[in-house]
């Protein structure tokens, strides 16, 4: 087996050879720890049959780990400067691709159909650049491209945000948007000093896998996301006022979201954060008529 980028000397060799220097702004902040790379590899369960979505490979400490258990890995990476890098670190690995490409804009679908037709799954992996995790995920969840699971590493504070269950202060849209599609669970935090450069926030790898079927019956989905990020616009006011604000017309509206509430026989002087994802299907259901 070759030896792993994933050390503090290698990497200072490699960043040396390349003259590279970090970029914040893309929020480059690469693994230096073989072992933490092991345990992401793991909790993804890959095999030869396998296909893998990276994203931001770096210098590819994470892509030759997964390389080595996936029959083939597709790395999307924003930074040019670093394809030269990629191309000799990475040439051991004859089942490796990179895309030079912001993964915002990237074609999913077409990516699959090129590179992944003959793999019975696909997965994602990847030490998110922190700037854009969340769009990035919901472009996998929403993207309707057959994703079984991620494993994602992320700032500590938004994989607790994603988890979060009702009732906790760290519940909100972003935990009913993610697991409304996906079953969601920590898999370990991981400390600052694995990074180079180091974070100045902690992190966590998070394990998201494909719900077999939605929690909850939901006449349009835009819509019960549109319901629940209108509900947590000010956490401490009530749904009622939430949505009379949020909502296009909710003012004017009241009756009819009053009306939503008695059909479903729920309290209108609620907070967002006690109701669970099905209860919020249920009132955006009830809410549909009224606003299309
Ligand atoms: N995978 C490497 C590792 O674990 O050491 C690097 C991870 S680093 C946290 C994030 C990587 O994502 C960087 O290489 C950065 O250039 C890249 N990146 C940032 N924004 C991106 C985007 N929108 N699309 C694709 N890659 C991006």
């Amino acid at each position: 087996m070759n030896k792993d980028i994933a050390t503090p000397v290698r990497t200072k060799e490699i960043l040396k050879k390349y003259g590279f220097a970090f970029k914040k702004s893309l929020g480059q902040n690469f693994l230096i720890d073989p072992n933490i790379l092991r345990n992401i590899v793991s909790y993804a369960n890959l095999t030869e049959k396998t296909g893998v979505i990276e994203i931001g490979p770096g210098i590819g400490a994470l892509t030759e780990h997964i390389a080595r258990s996936a029959g083939k890995v597709v790395a999307f990476e924003i930074d040019g400067r670093l394809l030269p890098v990629l191309e000799d670190t990475l040439s051991p690995y004859g089942n490796v691709e990179i895309v030079h490409q912001d993964i915002l804009e990237a074609n999913l679908a077409q990516i699959v159909e090129e590179h992944f037709a003959d793999y019975e799954e696909i997965v994602v992996v990847a030490n998110l650049p922190y700037y854009v995790t969340t769009p990035i995920i919901m472009k996998f969840l929403l993207g309707k491209v057959p994703i079984a699971r991620m494993v994602v590493m992320m700032q500590k504070e938004v994989a607790d945000r994603i988890t979060a269950v009702p009732g906790t202060k760290a519940y909100g849209s972003l935990s009913i948007a993610i697991q409304y599609f996906m079953d969601a669970e920590v898999s370990m935090i991981v400390p600052k000093t694995v990074f180079m450069p180091q974070p100045n926030v902690e992190s966590a790898v998070l394990l998201l896998t494909k719900k077999e079927s939605p929690p909850a019956y939901v006449i349009d989905e835009d819509f019960l996301f549109t319901v629940s990020k209108g509900s947590f616009i000010q956490r401490r006011k009530t749904i009622l006022n939430n949505l009379q604000s949020s909502m296009p017309d909710g003012k004017a509206k009241k009756e009819q979201i009053l009306a939503a509430f008695e059909k479903v026989d729920m309290d209108p002087g609620r907070r967002g954060e006690t109701l669970s994802i099905e209860e919020f299907a249920k009132l955006s259901n009830a809410l549909y008529e009224d606003f299309f």
